[in-house]
């Protein structure tokens, strides 16, 4: 990947890249225990605070919406529960994380992910969490992808160039072309195809840059971040000159 530049650092999205959870995601569950709040301004809360404890969800959601009702607290507090153990290691993801720190790579972690979720990230793959050199999440710097002020963070933190980093994520839209605009280079690992539909069509018909590589699953990044295998663009896999 990228003779002419050593990759020196990958950093990899967690949900959906490293881990599976519950099919429904957090804030579309506290959507439809509060009255007129949609998912995505519940999401504008719950993944950028740091939270201990359902009471403080409940309190940062009073202090954006007004007042949670009995039955949303109760919902919260088992919404807490389910997702402080939701979190599944993908077969592959602690062994290519874990195989690249062998080879001298330093690993970033980058995330929109809220409190709980991540509790049990910890528990399902606390090698990962052990080897990475920086974990930069949404719920502690305030920042949510697309917007690159996390990724500048993750690269900083790593003390690398973004040419010399490789991003690892499943969604096109707030991994990839943040990542390549940046000068990342990029694994498209498409673990949801059928969420990606339009970004793959974007990508097929040149309206949106190439990844360096799309794999089908965390098992094909070691191969491909090493050069151990071909990518499907191997005309296009030096870095930078995507578009
Ligand atoms: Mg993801």
């Amino acid at each position: 990947m990228g003779a002419s530049e050593p990759v020196e650092a990958v950093i990899f999205d967690i949900g959906a890249t490293l881990v599976t959870g519950p099919p429904i995601a957090p804030n579309k569950v506290i959507a439809a225990l509060m009255e007129g709040v949609t998912a995505a301004e519940v999401a504008s809360v719950i993944m950028t605070t740091p939270f201990e404890s359902p009471g403080e969800v409940c309190d940062a959601l009073a202090a954006r919406f007004g007042a949670v009702g009995e039955d949303a607290l109760v919902g919260i507090c088992g919404l807490w529960e389910r997702q402080s153990t939701a979190a599944h290691g993908i077969d592959g993801a602690a062994e290519c994380v874990l195989a690249l720190v062998e080879r001298g790579l330093r690993i970033g972690l980058l995330s929109d992910i809220w409190s709980p979720y991540y509790h049990s990230v910890e528990r399902a793959l606390p090698e990962v969490v052990g080897a990475a050199h920086s974990i930069v999440l949404s719920c502690r710097t305030g920042a949510r992808k697309p917007d690159k002020d996390n990724f500048l963070r993750v690269i900083s933190e790593l003390g690398v160039e973004p040419s010399r980093a490789v991003m690892v994520g499943d969604t096109y839209t707030h991994d990839i072309l943040p990542a390549i605009e940046l000068g990342m280079r990029t694994v498209w690992v498409l673990a949801r195809p059928e969420r990606e539909i339009e970004s793959v069509l974007g990508v097929m018909n040149g309206m949106l840059p190439c990844p360096t590589a799309t794999v089908g699953s965390i098992r094909e990044v070691l191969g491909t971040v090493t050069g151990a295998t071909t990518t499907c663009h191997p005309e296009r896999s030096e870095g930078s000159a995507l578009n």
